[in-house]
């Protein structure tokens, strides 16, 4: 009875089953013919999206083709880009004095007529969900509470003055960007010390330029980047030293395949980059070993009579100390240290040799290195000792990082003083001449760096920290004793455009930021030009500009009137101009905001005595006073007259024996940890690239690491498989990506996520302070899910 009813049971099962398997087929075979149906009617008619009329294309005028009804401007103007040290000008296509849409512009000397992913989404992050729009306090449950700006600087004061009053002016610091414009800068470096009394403070700026900037100063007599892009098209040979150029300033390499010259392009760099990709020679040396190449490579050149004696002659000092230093570094020694043949170092230098004009192109894998100031300079003595520099397509060329950290090295008030030393009692009294200050407002001492700050936390000595447009809890090195350290702090205030960053998750106060876009002012590229940034759209809520920002505390602070004339940026440009005159990047020739807009940006010096604003007003070709085209202008280069800006006007051969590394590898850590930028999409912590829902299509959304693939076989690590890197400061989790790109033994991992730093070194260069952010051990390790 029992098998019976089963039995019964599985027939009613069988037919129920095969009903519902007839079922299933019927559904499908009527979705498929409705899914028929509706991509028929689909070319009709479409039931979601936009409607018709706003898919229908008018004319757009200003040269911009066909473009939708809601993106017709009515207007167009030209603002410079605020995400990398390029300087690209993008045309804002206004509606109502808004902005709507954008396009790179055309006639502008840097980009022409091109701009990356970030620049056409640069409008995008304005818009962003969590822009901060209110001031916002922490209450005792740890929420923000919104607050109003007076409330705001009202807390602002009463915390750093009560911290002020019981550990003295030492025990507040601030620590700014390369992102906002130099008017800002100026304004924030003038109020915190002069106004406040603060004496420390830094910049992230320290991250990426701090190297550049004391190799030039110290080699060149200032900090001169000498080139100008039009010297990437006019090179026959191009030697990028830890650039990866190609993803990292995308537009400039642009400009290096617009060279006609058919280039050869060496690059140098443990990994097998993009840029590596396109070279006619990649010397994939052993991390950090550049400085021993670079040297090597001065060896040959002087060993053959590769030099250029009359250069040196005229406008050097110390070449032959410098040649006897290089002796020992021979190509069989060099070899051995970098990992290169001697073959390779043979046709380097005879590449070089061989070029008529030679340009040496460096970046973050030079300046983040443990000895990066003498790197730097053992590129900046090749140039020199070949005579390549002051010539169009050569030139000793630091490329910067980000949009305004020329602004932020010239005019922070910060390491220099305004230009001069903090510690010269002429200079602090020239300068509270020139700003009408009075001279014991200004400190006799410098500030502490970076990671002297963080010490200082570290110490007990510093309290109170003021945050400004940058990310430390995501990019300082050694992240988690950053962190650990923030939560130590009495008052962290954060001033940023979205309270969601990792720091001001940590903050006590939050100051809500225009950003780019929604302010004006200046930003300073990479090839010395100033450009203009406009308020093309309205910052949302509350939020006020940095610089509204700086003079709102100022008068709460009881110092405004010290800056009664700071009142606009316009106003800060040329107090700007006055504090310039006579140095260097004297920029007195510059009339007004206009005069930087007509012409395409102007790149410093341009000096009132040099340059006659008269003649550069006049806008045919032919200048009449000094009979100058405009063209000259636009493009120029420094050192042409083989003249540095050295008490002597000679430019210095700077050396030292390489150091050995902080942390080699060893059995227990025996991988070297790269890191570096990812794509083009990506800006440094991700914070406004990762806004964008186009950007963030275009890498991967989940951190990851590069392996080599034997690597990855001997430790059974399958591609998209977890991996985990351990240091001895961290362990992450990242997914891993197996290649060739890397050598073995090594490993990279963009920085744009938020696991890198955990796992970096706090190493330093003992010049410049800038971190090494290129070479620490890891193990790795599969992760077994
Ligand atoms: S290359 Fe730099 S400046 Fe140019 S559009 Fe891209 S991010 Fe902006």
């Amino acid at each position: 009875m029992k098998n019976l009813v089963g039995t019964s049971s599985s027939h009613a099962t069988g037919a129920k089953a095969a009903k519902k398997v007839n079922f299933f087929k019927a559904l499908r075979s009527l979705r498929a013919s409705r899914e028929k149906n509706e991509n028929k009617n689909s070319l009709l008619r479409q039931w979601h999206g936009p409607l018709t009329d706003q898919l229908v294309l008018h004319p757009g005028d200003f040269g911009l083709g066909k473009v939708p009804a809601k993106f017709k401007p009515d207007a167009t103007t030209r603002v410079v880009c605020g995400f990398c040290s390029t300087g690209c000008s993008l045309d804002v296509h206004l509606k109502d004095g808004k902005a709507v849409n954008l396009s790179p512009s055309a006639n502008y000397p840097v980009n022409l007529g091109m701009a990356c992913p970030k620049g056409w989404e640069a409008l995008t992050p304005l818009g962003a969900a969590d822009r901060g729009t209110t001031p916002l306090r922490r209450g005792a449950d740890g929420q923000w509470q919104a607050a109003t700006w007076d409330t705001a600087a009202k807390l602002f004061c009463d915390g750093f003055k009560d911290i002020v009053a019981r550990h003295g002016p030492e025990s507040i610091a601030f620590l700014s960007t390369g992102q906002i414009c130099t008017e800002e800068l100026a304004l924030l470096g003038a109020l915190f010390k002069f106004g406040m009394g603060g004496v420390h403070c830094d910049s992230n700026t320290r991250q990426c330029m701090a190297t550049s900037h004391v190799a030039y100063k110290q080699s060149f007599g200032f900090d001169a980047p000498p080139f100008t892009y039009a010297d990437f098209e006019e090179s026959d040979v191009l030697v990028f030293i830890g650039s990866n150029i190609c993803i990292a300033h995308p537009i400039m390499w642009q400009r290096v395949l617009r060279n006609k010259k058919n280039p050869r392009i060496i690059v140098v760099d443990p990994r097998r980059t993009e840029t590596a990709m396109n070279a006619t020679q990649h010397l994939a040396l052993q991390p950090k070993s550049d400085l021993t190449l670079l040297y090597g490579i001065a060896h040959i050149l002087i060993a053959n009579g590769w030099i250029d004696r009359t250069f040196i002659e005229r406008s050097t000092v110390d070449f032959e100390t410098f040649s006897e230093f290089v002796r020992p570094f021979t190509p069989e020694k060099v070899a051995a240290e970098t990992g290169l043949k001697v073959d390779d170092l043979l046709q380097v230098a005879e590449t070089i040799h061989r070029g008529k004009a030679v340009s040496f192109w460096w970046t973050m894998g030079v300046n983040q290195g443990h000895e990066s100031t003498r790197t730097a300079q053992a590129i900046i003595n090749l140039a020199l000792m070949t005579g390549n520099i002051g010539r169009p397509g050569t030139g000793a060329n630091s490329i910067t990082g980000q949009c305004n950290a020329m602004g932020s090295r010239l005019f922070a008030n910060v390491t220099s003083l305004f230009g001069r030393d903090f510690r010269n009692a002429e200079h602090r009294s020239e300068i509270s001449k020139l700003l009408d200050i009075p001279v014991e407002k200004i400190p006799a001492q410098n500030s502490w760096a970076y990671d002297q700050i963080v010490q200082g936390i570290a110490d007990g000595k510093i309290k109170g920290l003021w945050v400004i447009a940058t990310n430390s809890s995501h990019s300082w090195i050694d992240q988690e004793n950053f962190n650990r350290l923030a939560e130590q702090l009495e008052f962290l205030v954060v001033q940023d455009l979205y309270p969601t960053t990792e720091t001001a998750e940590r903050a006590h106060l939050f100051l809500p930021a225009a950003g780019w876009g929604e302010k004006e002012g200046t930003l300073i590229n990479s090839e010395r030009r100033i450009g203009l940034v406009k308020n093309v759209s309205p910052a949302p809520g509350q939020a006020l500009s940095d610089f509204s920002i700086f003079r709102l505390i100022a008068r709460a602070w009881g110092c405004g009137e010290m800056f009664r004339d700071w009142s606009s940026p316009e106003a800060v440009f040329q107090i700007l101009k006055k504090l310039s005159a006579g140095q260097p990047c004297d920029v007195t020739g510059i009339r007004d905001y206009k005069m930087i807009d007509d012409h395409g940006g102007i790149q410093w010096p341009f000096s009132s005595v040099q340059f006659s604003v008269s003649s550069f007003q006049t806008e045919s070709a032919e200048l009449k006073t000094e009979s100058l085209k405009l063209e000259t202008f636009r493009e120029r280069r420094l050192f042409e007259d083989g003249r540095f800006f050295t008490p002597d006007g000679r430019a210095k051969f700077l050396f030292d024996l390489p150091r050995p590394l902080a942390e080699p590898v060893d059995a227990e850590y025996p991988f070297i940890l790269l890191t570096g930028r990812g794509t083009s999409a990506q800006w440094h912590t991700n914070t406004r690239t990762g806004k964008s829902d186009v950007l963030r299509k275009l890498y991967p959304a989940r951190p990851y690491v590069e392996i080599h693939p034997d690597d990855a076989a001997r430790l059974e690590i399958r591609r998209n498989t977890g991996v985990a890197l351990i240091s001895r400061r961290s362990r992450v989790e990242c997914m891993a990506f197996i290649t060739t790109n890397v050598q073995r033994g090594q490993v990279f991992v963009p920085m744009h996520y938020g696991i890198a730093n955990k796992l970096t070194r706090s190493d330093f260069d003992p010049h410049s302070r800038q971190p090494n952010y290129k070479y620490c051990a890891v193990r790795l390790e599969a992760v077994k899910k």
